[in-house]
This record gives C-alpha cells, sequence and structure tokens, in this order.
C-alpha cells in the first residue's frame, strides 16, 4: 500500500535546510526559466536568493493563476460546531489546558447557524470542531453532515484526523473536501507541541492524507502552522507531500494554506516569524511550483495584505470568519480559538474583489463549473 511516510523517511531536516539556504541566483532564474519546475527549482524559489526576483515571480505567478481559474475567488465560511478537545496544543485557545466554557452546538444550535451563514450569501461552509471522540467523533459527524449539506452546495471539515473507514461513511454523506494540516513536519518539534491526546501521534498524522486518498476523497487541503518552525523547510516537506498525492491519488483535487501564527487567549510566540514579503514569495512558489493546486488565504491575515495577494496566486478565501462555536448567531461572545485580522464582512469582500475585476463564487469552483455544464 503506498505510503508517504516511507518517501519522508528518505529526507533529513537539516539536510533539505542546508540545500535551500545554499540556492543562488543562477538556481533561482534556472528555476524561473523552466516551465515544468522540479521539487529542486521550488527550493531556489523560497530560498533567500530568490527574494530580489519577487516581482518577476508575481508577474509570472498571476499569469498562471488566470490561465487556470480565471478571475473567479471561490468564497467559504468557517463554521464551529465544537470547541471540546481532548488534545493540548500549545498555540491553540481550544487546548485542553486552556480553562474555557466549552460548548458543543446541537440540532437547533446547528440549524440557527445554518441560517445564519445561508444569510450571508455562502453555499459552501468548512465544518470545524476540536479533537474530543466522546462529544465530537465520527457518530456527531455523520449527523451533523446530515443536518448541514442539505443547505450548501459544498460542505468541507477540518476536523481530527479520522480512520480510512471513517472518511468512506460520511464521504457519500455528501462531505466534499478534508482540510489536515501537518501543523510541522519536524518531528521532534511536533511532539513538543502536542504534548497530550491523539494529535500527539506524528505517523498518523501524516498518513491521514493517503487514508483519505484510499478512501476516495474529491478534495483536500494540506499545510502547515507557519511559525512553529523554520517555514522554508516546512514548506518544503509541503511540496514533496502534494507531489506525491497528486501522482499516488491523481483524481483527488488539492489545496494548500499557509497559515501564519495569531494571537489567542495565552498564546504562543512564532519561532520564526515569516513577514509579508516572504508570504508573498511563499505563495508565488506554490504557485509556479503547481499551476493546479488551489490557494487559500485565511482571514488571519489583514485587509491590506489580502487585498494585495489576491491577484498572486489566491483561488480561496474565508470572508467574515467567526472561529467559535455559535459564533454567527448561537453565542457571539464565546471564546474564539485564534483572532481574526480581516473583520469585514462577505458583503464588503465582494464588493473588494469587483472593484479588481474578481467575481466572487460562494461554493467550490469545480461544482460550480458543474451546475453550468
Ligand atoms: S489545534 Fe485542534 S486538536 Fe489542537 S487544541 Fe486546537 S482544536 Fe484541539
Amino acid at each position: 500500500m503506498p505510503n508517504f511516510k516511507d518517501l519522508f523517511e528518505q529526507y533529513s531536516w537539516e539536510e533539505v535546510k542546508a540545500s535551500i539556504f545554499a540556492k543562488t541566483a543562477l538556481d533561482v532564474e534556472a528555476a524561473l526559466a523552466n516551465p515544468d519546475r522540479t521539487l529542486e527549482d521550488f527550493k531556489a524559489l523560497i530560498s533567500p536568493a530568490a527574494i530580489p526576483y519577487l516581482e518577476q515571480m508575481a508577474q509570472k505567478s498571476h499569469e498562471l493563476t488566470l490561465q487556470r481559474f480565471g478571475n473567479t475567488m471561490q468564497l467559504f465560511a468557517p463554521m464551529y460546531l465544537s470547541n471540546e478537545c481532548q488534545n493540548i496544543c500549545t498555540y491553540c485557545g481550544f487546548s485542553l489546558d486552556n480553562k474555557i466554557k466549552r460548548k458543543t452546538l446541537n440540532d437547533i444550535e446547528i440549524a440557527r447557524e445554518v441560517q445564519a451563514i445561508k444569510k450571508l450569501g455562502f453555499d459552501h461552509v468548512l465544518l470545524v470542531t476540536g479533537e474530543a471522540n466522546q462529544t465530537v467523533g465520527v457518530g456527531y459527524l455523520e449527523h451533523a453532515i446530515g443536518k448541514i449539506r442539505p443547505h450548501f452546495a459544498n460542505v468541507s471539515m477540518e476536523v481530527q484526523p479520522l480512520d480510512q473507514a471513517d472518511y468512506e461513511r460520511l464521504i457519500p454523506m455528501g462531505l466534499h473536501a478534508v482540510l489536515v494540516y501537518q501543523e510541522t513536519y519536524h518531528e521532534a518539534d511536533y511532539k513538543k507541541h502536542h504534548p497530550k491526546g491523539k494529535k500527539s501521534n506524528f505517523q498518523y498524522r501524516l498518513e491521514t492524507p493517503d487514508r483519505l486518498g484510499r478512501a476516495g476523497i474529491h478534495k483536500m487541503g494540506l499545510g502547515t502552522l507557519i511559525g512553529l518552525e523554520d517555514w522554508r523547510v516546512d514548506s518544503f516537506f509541503t511540496a514533496l507531500h502534494l507531489d506525491y498525492l497528486e501522482r499516488t491519488y491523481w483524481q483527488t483535487k488539492y489545496s494548500l494554506s499557509f497559515p501564519r501564527l495569531r494571537p489567542f487567549s495565552g498564546g504562543l510566540e512564532p519561532k520564526v516569524a515569516m513577514n509579508d514579503k516572504e508570504l508573498v514569495q511563499l505563495i508565488c512558489a506554490y504557485r509556479l511550483f503547481n499551476q493546479e493546486v488551489e490557494l487559500s488565504l485565511s482571514t488571519r491575515e489583514t485587509n491590506t495584505f489580502r487585498n494585495h495577494v489576491i491577484k498572486l496566486g489566491i483561488t480561496t478565501m474565508s470572508a467574515g470568519s467567526k472561529t467559535n462555536p455559535g459564533g454567527y448567531d448561537v453565542d457571539p461572545q464565546s471564546l474564539e480559538q485564534f483572532e481574526i485580522s480581516d473583520e469585514r464582512s462577505p458583503q464588503e469582500i465582494k464588493e473588494m474583489l469587483q472593484a479588481n475585476s474578481y467575481e466572487p463564487v460562494w461554493k467550490d469552483w469545480d461544482v460550480a463549473l458543474e451546475s453550468l455544464g
């Protein structure tokens, strides 16, 4: 059975890091000139040597995104179903050791949140929970998807990693996409940031995309939490993972996210800060490396930054997000998972996109295209 772990174990973190930092201007120029960019080219594009070429990278990234995705931007809303969690994660407001009021939405509350999100215009919702098997295990998720799916064209999910059989149970209910972020590919640091709970099992998380691929998911999302470790090395491993998955589960579509660590109640400072210029570099490098992958930007980023990068390669954005269970209607004051930066309403995001000649698409765009056909 194919497994990314076998490929991953052939790489050493320190060697990858040294090789990225050894890239030169000549390597960057060769990467820019190569239409079929390799993982070595990707290393050059994320290296410090590529910073003087940012303008060229941005130009190419814009053109490639336009060719593949046109002037469209998919919009979605996260819907937090629960903040109960049995894990300790050093960077999250829902961590077990954070003494907050815990809440899981019941059927009536789910219906209220659905109505509130529909009223904002969305037809694509991302369901989010913490990891608490007693309350939000696969049975709860199955029940919730059954309640929510009839109201939306797309239902995606960002919850605990599940077994293949669990995914096979949820996909026929209309589960369209699953996001599962590795957080960091640095195994020793991963263990420091996840000291307790099921999430502390690095291997199980690393193998989750393989289980999703085998279960036949339509789309999966990958990414790391930028700030936990060296972002360049983590991004290389993300690209390696993506490349492996695309070759192994070629019928599945893929998206990438690049969340930067945000403040939260009791929060952790980033170990490795990434500035705005470097995030632009990473977005362009991902696009130059892979023309098919969707690139998703959340409301963690500021208005100004989001306005500037929409033309560089981004295909998907959240808008008007609430990161607390019941945040749209039931209990707007409950504790958020993290603070958002871009607090504009979906209407304001729509107007900003239109002012930049982009068409907002309120559901997953490949489903939007199918319904036109
Ligand atoms: S990141 Fe996820 S698993 Fe970790 S504490 Fe937060 S909700 Fe729980």
